[in-house]
């Protein structure tokens, strides 16, 4: 139980809460510290750390490959992809600006396409559809995001071309978590770890929040807990968990960006001397829609297998270490950031990208207040 003092100091006369310390929730809470330098802002976070994507992903500062942008025209219109590019590209900037780019350690190495040997289909359609994609995001970049360039890493298996976009760059995950921690508890925003919110409810004077047995009221409650929002939002948010593996540090390791294969089933990246490589979540939808953490076999497998024929097929290596984290997706990439009912909003659905648009994420949904 909470003592007095506890309570007092933490659950009293609180502005706004929000719940869940990934980017999203970081972000929310330093835009609403700009907007009401006096507020009571309180951060309650389930996990010891962010328990969710947020520490958890590979760091590519990427705004989507080649064959991601041309699968997505076909579901949604040039209008949208654009919008939805426009944001990710501006909540790079917004996060690098925040926080600096010598802080998270933002490398612009550029980001590769893979294209598999037995995806001939699938290359050929991205190289004819280049023109037209680059001519979609000329209003943004001005010239062209892709083009065509000859492998000189040595993979294996693949065609012969990769597709090669000079914006895209890597940044130092942890080292952006930690900053945005940092920040927020120098903005006076109070972090709780280890705090579920287990049922809210409105009330004349604000929210009701209950964490298990103990409830609090606060003006505004705002949720920006992503893969954990199905009930939230009648499953238009599904759970979507992301398996990756990392090396031990390989001597003369030559490879230097971000890569992606397969609409970005896969993707992999140096880090330290090391490879950090994740996906294959394709091979198993059903079970790989889930909010349990942890790693299986059949995708470890894979994710081992592509390591050892196609990006290293000369190099001898370890596995350091696995782990996964758990995203939020459903049937249009478009986030959800939206006004509950009177006091209560939500920040969610941030789908593969949220390092890019996880920042205009967070400052929309404190907007919304
Ligand atoms: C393996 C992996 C690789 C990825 N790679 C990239 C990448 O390279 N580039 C990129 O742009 N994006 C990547 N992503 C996606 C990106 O990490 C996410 O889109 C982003 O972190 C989402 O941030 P968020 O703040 O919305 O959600 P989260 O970081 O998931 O934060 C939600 C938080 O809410 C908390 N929470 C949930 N329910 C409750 C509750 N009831 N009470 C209290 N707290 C609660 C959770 O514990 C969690 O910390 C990757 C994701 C994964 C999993």
């Amino acid at each position: 139980m909470f003592s007095y003092w506890e309570i007092k100091n933490w659950f009293s006369g609180v502005d706004y809460t929000i719940v869940g310390s990934g980017i999203v929730g970081l972000h929310a809470a330093l835009r609403l510290r700009e907007r009401f330098p006096n507020s009571k802002i309180l951060v309650l976070e389930r996990g010891s750390l962010p328990q969710g994507a947020s520490t958890k992903n590979a760091g590519f500062a990427c705004f989507g490959s080649l064959s991601e942008i041309n699968d997505d025209l076909k579901t949604h219109t040039e209008e949208e992809v654009l919008e939805l590019i426009n944001k990710r590209w501006a909540g790079l900037q917004l996060l690098r600006k925040r926080l600096g780019d010598a802080v998270i350690d933002f490398k612009p190495f550029g980001g590769y396409e893979l294209f598999l040997e037995n995806d001939t289909a699938g290359y050929e359609e991205c190289l004819r559809r280049m023109p037209f994609v680059n001519e979609v995001l000329k209003p943004l970049f001005k010239t062209d995001v892709f083009a065509k360039e000859v492998d000189r890493f040595d993979f294996k298996g693949i065609h012969e071309y990769l597709i090669f976009n000079p914006f895209e760059g890597q940044i130092d995950t942890g080292n952006m978590m930690q900053a945005l921690l940092k920040e927020a508890y120098a903005n006076n925003i109070l972090i709780l770890n280890s705090q579920t919110v287990t049922a809210h409810h409105e009330k004349a004077d604000g929210v009701e929040v209950a964490l298990g047995e103990f409830t609090f009221t606060t003006k505004k409650l705002l949720f920006a807990t992503n893969g954990f929002a199905s009930k939230l939002t009648n499953d238009a948010v599904r759970p979507a968990r992301a398996q990756v593996l990392i090396t031990e540090p390989i001597p003369n390791l030559d490879i230097k960006g971000t890569f992606h294969i397969d609409r970005g089933y896969y993707y992999f990246r140096n880090i330290n001397d090391r490879i950090l490589f994740g996906g294959a979540r394709n091979l198993d939808f059903e079970g790989e829609t889930t909010a349990e953490f942890g790693e299986t076999d059949i995708i470890q497998q894979q994710l081992e297998k592509m390591l050892r024929e196609v990006i290293l097929p000369t190099t001898d290596f370890t596995i350091a270490h696995r782990w996964s984290g758990i995203m939020g997706m459903g049937n249009h990439k478009k986030p959800i950031v939206e006004q509950l009912s009177q006091n209560t909003y939500c920040g969610v659905r941030l789908g593969g990208m949220g390092v890019a648009i996880g920042s205009m994420i967070g400052a929309e949904l404190a907007d919304l207040v």
